[in-house]
């Protein structure tokens, strides 16, 4: 029987251009094991000299999907992972991976809610899992996402994410565009600040669990927001994906 920390050889099975710099690829697994929303994989790359790297990816999929999972990569220049995985990688081709991993950034459905979703840039993805999974199971818990992102054309799942807020089931998003908004943009234009907590977050109560992840100091500046605006310690989660904050 396979364990999730042993090696396998998963193939491209096809790949999704998502914005101008993230892809979504999925991948077949001869050994699926179910993950919880929130868990990644680690992907592992080896050169013809033996040279190795490594790297996590949230799983952006719901675990209702069997024998694959969606992984969503944004490209980082000089990236050594996310550029082969956006300009080597093709459908059919195989890679190396191991998971489901990790236990303490999950929500499955039974745990309830409400819940609080923050994203900073790709930091949407296992937050995109946890949504899906809401989807699939027919959740009605009640769910913000307050999503930041620079650009309006760098919003990862924009479409989706409006057709499953149009449901009126109890998922509402707002967004924050950092860099750029378009005319008559009707959202937040800023980085997440104590006011925008406050509106997004006031709503759902003194009960709310709270998800954040993003680039490293992103997370921590909107986990100590959370902390200020009145949420305990353990009513929230947070995952780091990087060293830059630039969201
Ligand atoms: C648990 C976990 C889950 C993750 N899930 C995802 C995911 O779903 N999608 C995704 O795109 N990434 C995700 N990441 C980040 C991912 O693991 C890599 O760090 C990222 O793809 C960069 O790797 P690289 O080899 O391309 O760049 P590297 O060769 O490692 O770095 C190249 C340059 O980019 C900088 N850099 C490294 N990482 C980041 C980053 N995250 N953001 C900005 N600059 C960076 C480095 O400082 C360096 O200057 C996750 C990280 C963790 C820890």
């Amino acid at each position: 029987m396979r364990r999730y920390l042993d090696w396998q050889i998963a193939t491209v099975k096809s790949i999704r251009q998502e914005t101008p710099k993230v892809k979504s690829f999925t991948l077949a697994l001869p050994d699926w094991i179910q993950h919880k929303p929130g868990q990644h994989y680690d992907v592992r790359l080896t050169a013809p000299d033996g040279y190795q790297a490594q790297r996590s990816y949230s799983i952006a999929s719901e675990p209702e999907r069997s024998g694959e999972i969606d992984l969503t990569v944004e490209w980082i220049e000089d990236g050594e992972v996310s550029s082969y995985m956006h300009e080597v990688l093709t459908v059919g081709d195989q890679i190396e991976v191991r998971g489901p991993i990790g236990g303490y950034f999950v929500w499955e459905a039974y745990m309830g809610g409400p819940l609080l979703l923050i994203a900073g840039g790709s930091g949407i993805v296992p937050l995109m899992s946890m949504i899906r999974h809401r989807t699939a199971t027919g959740s009605k818990v009640p769910v913000r996402l307050l999503y930041s992102s620079r650009t309006l054309e760098d919003v990862i799942y924009y479409d989706e994410l409006m057709k499953l807020q149009g449901a009126k089931d109890g998922l509402e998003v707002f967004h924050s565009l950092t860099r750029l908004t378009p005319a008559g943009w009707a959202g937040y234009s800023r980085r997440i600040d104590s006011q925008m907590l406050v509106e997004v977050a006031g709503p759902l109560g003194s009960k709310a669990q709270a998800y954040v992840c993003g680039p490293t100091l992103f997370v921590e500046a909107v986990a100590n927001g959370l902390l200020q605006f009145g949420l305990t310690p353990n009513q929230i989660r947070t995952e780091r994906f990087g060293p830059t904050g630039s969201n």
